[in-house]
């Protein structure tokens, strides 16, 4: 395991009273830091003092090495699993700040990642031996009532987005964890409450600003970089870092929303999920359903049936009519809500302490089998801390062509996830092939691609599989404009022409 032994001796107080290496009694030369850095391809990068304080001194900031005292909070994201050891933190706050560091970053051609929330399950967002830019310090959201326009920073965080547009009656699709960053879900998809009626996220994006990898600002829309502004939409951290992101907002009445839940027990499971699958079909695009067959802790096993509705409770209630029909529910919640409240109650919290891992897929058809396989894997073979979860799609989003946008999957009618999740490490091993080997038996029934978001451990087929007939051309964008694979520390898109093996 890397440890903060030669970086320890680096102190920022000394660096900040411009003292370096250098002492008023004597000069002795420093080891260098090649053990503790490493290059986008894997080599040793030498990493001098000198060099990392003239990083500090071109940026407003902070460095943190592994020598600060806040070193393992700077390096802890969402999931506990992720325990990587990055050379250098830089905490940036503005574009200059981002500018700086990437050049710095091309110059040592230090291994390099970009993190905004932190929540990627995979810890993309770490960069171990290498340089992690951190955008949390360059939060903020500006917003144009009379355009309907929101502009925001790409280092904020989902709740600011909520908070600068819900209590004006305004609101773009959002994801539904008020931690999470804006960069990762605006550049992945982005799927919310509001998604079946105002489209994923990526679709209500007008325009960005990004900071190629060369340290390049640039705009793209539909019409200046439009391949740019294509490829950043579904093609996740591949092409720079968006420093700005422009999103269309739509009038919304956030206390007209209708928030629901039941848990039945496991004898009910296979029909709870039929009624999902034959609701899903009926109900208007202001309703969003999900339903899942999951095993607690102490291995007992419920089915929930779950949504909200962008109208009153009296009027949901008569679309879900034949719910009744599976009796008393062990558990039932029914509430009219307040969006703005919903989308920061159900948060969890901001770091968390159980792994969650997940495999996942799309269906654009319903197979009949569906209900039996997962409840007969559930059934058959408990796992604890084990699920099969279905969230209806379609709506708005299925409006927008396949090839407009890097993310294709448009037909989707639903999304479904095989996960396990585990608070001991020595439980991860089992979950993890539980919930791979639970996928298996569903994957023949989907249209092969999923949401990048929601996958671990991309193989570089499965990355081809998320983008199906788009990655052609997604690869083609990659090689304009990251042609050695700088950011490689994402979802990674292969440059076209490089036979270099992507990197997880
Ligand atoms: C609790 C929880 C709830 C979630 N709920 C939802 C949900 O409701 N809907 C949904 O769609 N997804 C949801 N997700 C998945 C979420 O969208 C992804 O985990 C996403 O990657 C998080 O973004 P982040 O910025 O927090 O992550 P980070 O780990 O900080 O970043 C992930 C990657 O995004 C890229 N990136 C980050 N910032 C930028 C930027 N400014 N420019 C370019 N690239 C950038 C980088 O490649 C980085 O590695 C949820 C995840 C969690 C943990």
């Amino acid at each position: 395991m890397p440890t903060p032994s030669t970086f320890a001796r680096f102190d920022r107080r000394m660096l900040l009273r411009g003292a370096l290496a250098v002492t008023a009694a004597s000069w002795v030369p420093r080891r260098s830091y090649a053990a503790d850095a490493v290059s986008s391809t894997g080599e040793t990068v030498m990493l001098s003092d000198a060099a990392i304080a003239d990083l500090q001194k071109s940026i407003k900031g902070s460095l943190v090495l592994p020598s600060n005292p806040e070193y393992d909070t700077a390096r802890r994201v969402w999931s506990p699993n992720v325990n990587k050891y990055p050379a250098l933190i830089a905490k940036v706050t503005s574009v200059e700040d981002i500018q700086a560091t990437i050049q710095f970053a091309r110059r040592h051609n230090l291994l390099t990642a970009v993190k905004c929330g932190g929540h990627e399950y995979n810890g993309h967002g770490m960069a171990d031996k290498g340089l992690t830019i951190d955008l949390g310090g360059f939060g903020g959201v500006q917003v144009d009532k009379t355009k309907k326009l929101a502009f925001v920073n790409g280092g904020a965080m989902l709740g600011e987005l909520d908070e600068a547009t819900i209590p004006s009656n305004l609101a773009v699709t959002n994801g539904t964890a008020n931690h999470t960053g804006i960069g990762g879900l605006a550049t992945g998809l982005g799927q919310g409450r509001l998604s079946r009626v105002l489209g994923y996220t990526i679709d209500n994006l007008r325009s960005i600003e990004l900071i190629t990898p060369e340290g390049k600002l640039v705009r793209a829309n539909a019409k200046e970089n439009p391949d740019l502004f294509w490829a950043v939409r579904g093609g996740g951290g591949n092409f720079g870092i968006v420093t700005k992101f422009e999103l269309q907002l739509h009038e919304i009445d956030p206390n007209n929303l209708t928030s629901f839940g039941y848990t039945f027990p496991v004898a009910k499971a296979k029909d709870v999920l039929k009624y999902y699958f034959e609701m899903a079909d009926k109900v208007p695009n202001e309703m969003a359903l999900s339903s899942g067959v999951t095993t607690a802790e102490n291995g007992e096993i419920s089915v929930s049936f779950n949504g909200n509705f962008w109208g009153s409770p009296e009027e949901a209630q008569k679309l879900l009519a034949g719910i009744d029909r599976f009796g008393e529910p062990t558990r039932k919640r029914f509430d009219k809500a307040d969006y703005l409240k919903v989308q920061s109650a159900g948060a969890g919290p901001k770091l968390s302490t159980r792994t969650l891992y997940m495999h996942s897929g799309f269906f654009d058809k319903v197979d009949s089998k569906i209900p039996d396989v997962v409840v007969d894997r559930l059934t058959k073979a408990p796992m604890p801390r084990a699920g099969i979860r279905f969230s209806q799609q379609a709506g708005a989003a299925s409006k927008v062509a396949a090839n407009a946008t890097a993310y294709p999957y448009r037909k989707v009618l639903h999304q479904c996830a095989a996960d396990g999740n585990w608070l001991d490490p020595k439980d991860g091993p089992a979950l993890r092939q539980y919930a791979n080997e639970s996928w298996d038996l569903l994957k023949p029934m989907s249209n092969g691609g999923f949401y990048i978001n929601y996958y671990c451990d991309p193989t570089e087929d499965d990355m081809k599989r998320a983008y199906g007939a788009n990655y052609e051309k997604l690869s083609e964008v990659k090689a304009k404009y990251d042609p050695t694979n700088f950011m490689k520390l994402n979802f990674n898109i292969k440059p076209k022409g490089s036979n270099k093996r992507a990197s997880r």
